[in-house]
């Protein structure tokens, strides 16, 4: 499982709590295994993205800020500027003494939502592979405000996968997986090894779980639906002893989300966006439209939520709130508003305008 062979290009995300010691240090043993099995991996022709946090842990300790750092946003941000150099000076001397050289990338969720960055992040990345270094990234937390934060780095991990085109994802973790049952409280919890279709009730297994990790279970499923959406797999194994990826061929133990459907890079890349500009409500008979290919049409829309332009980025939802799809809306939020529940004939005397025959084109939009 996620071998050189089957996975050619390979996204592992370290947890802080991996790298970093209760005291603030970086745990440089077990980090040189995992680096040892990258380097091994990367002889046998994997490209390898490592995705890493600590940055805040280890710079708290060397601007002796208390709270890990994380007492406030000023602390978070300042001790990131500092522990980055140290996070990545480490990753590039044990890297280097397998004679292979990281690259640091530093983005932020607004980066790789707005389309032209994101592709030029895309291009940096595939030329990195190419050239055989190691891509090292994290968020840009110093510069990160809250609205343009990823805030954890298993959604930055599936989001970076994406524009890396990469064929597999693996969390490394303080877990060994989704467990039915929150395994600390309940001693029948079973691991869940395969996970074939992302629906409530495994959203609701990862609430049911708690305390893991800096992101938690429920960033790992978010990052798993970001990953999946985009036909990637993702596991979720432990990362609590030395080299865990041999561990994890060997073994097979861990949670893993097979991919789910064939998306274009585009279809990607929208439903993988963290952001939407507004909500369209629709009811029952536009749910059942929608989930048969078909445009989104005004009579199906009860409410619209959010102020948007023509060609922005929308959420549309079931009256339940149940996201159904996304896509790129053909009329601005007011039109919207003023064209719901009527039949498309009658859009050209509400409007006073030729309408566009569909709300959301199919074409422009992904069901989710
Ligand atoms: N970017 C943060 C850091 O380097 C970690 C985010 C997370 O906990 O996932 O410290």
């Amino acid at each position: 499982m996620f071998g050189p062979r089957e996975c050619p290009r390979l996204v592992v995300k370290i947890g802080s709590s991996l790298l970093v010691s209760d005291e603030g240090r970086i745990r440089r043993d077990w980090l040189s295994s995992l680096v040892s099995e990258v380097a091994e991996r990367q002889a046998n022709g994997q490209k390898i993205i490592l995705v890493s946090s600590g940055a805040i842990a280890l710079g708290a300790r060397l601007l002796g800020l208390e709270g890990g750092g994380r007492k406030s946003l000023d602390d978070a941000q300042a001790s990131a500027a500092a522990g980055q150099i140290a996070l990545s000076q480490c990753w590039a001397e044990l890297l280097d003494n397998h004679g292979i050289k990281a690259a640091q990338m530093l983005v932020t969720l607004g980066d790789l939502e707005e389309r032209r960055s994101y592709l030029n992040a895309a291009a940096t990345l595939d030329r990195l592979l190419r050239l055989e270094a190691v891509p090292l990234i994290n968020e840009n937390d110093s510069v990160a405000t809250q609205e343009i934060r990823f805030g954890d780095n298993d959604r930055l991990a599936a989001r970076i996968g994406q524009a890396a085109r990469a064929d597999g994802i693996i969390l490394l973790s303080d877990v060994a997986g989704l467990f039915s049952a929150d395994p600390k409280s309940h001693e029948d919890a079973e691991l869940i090894n395969t996970v074939e279709h992302l629906d409530d009730e495994i959203v609701a297994m990862a609430q049911g779980t708690s305390g893991m990790g800096s992101g938690g279970m429920k960033s790992k499923i978010e990052a798993a639906r970001i990953a999946t959406t985009a036909g990637i797999p993702l596991a979720i194994i432990s990362g609590q002893h030395q080299a865990p990826l041999s561990r994890y061929a060997e073994s097979g133990t861990g949670t893993v989300f097979a991919a789910e459907g064939e998306t274009s890079a585009r279809e990607a890349w929208m439903a993988g966006r963290l952001t939407a500009a507004g909500r369209i409500v629709v009811d029952s008979g536009a749910v059942t439209a929608l989930r048969d290919g078909n445009s989104l049409l005004p009579a199906g829309v009860t409410t619209v939520e959010g102020s948007f332009d023509r060609g922005d980025i929308v959420d549309i939802v079931d009256e339940s709130g149940n996201l159904i799809g996304r896509g790129l809306v053909e009329y601005a939020s007011a039109a919207v508003d003023r064209i719901k529940g009527h039949k498309s004939t009658d859009l050209e005397s509400i409007l006073g305008y030729a309408p566009r025959p569909a709300l959301v084109h199919r074409n422009h939009m992904v069901t989710l």
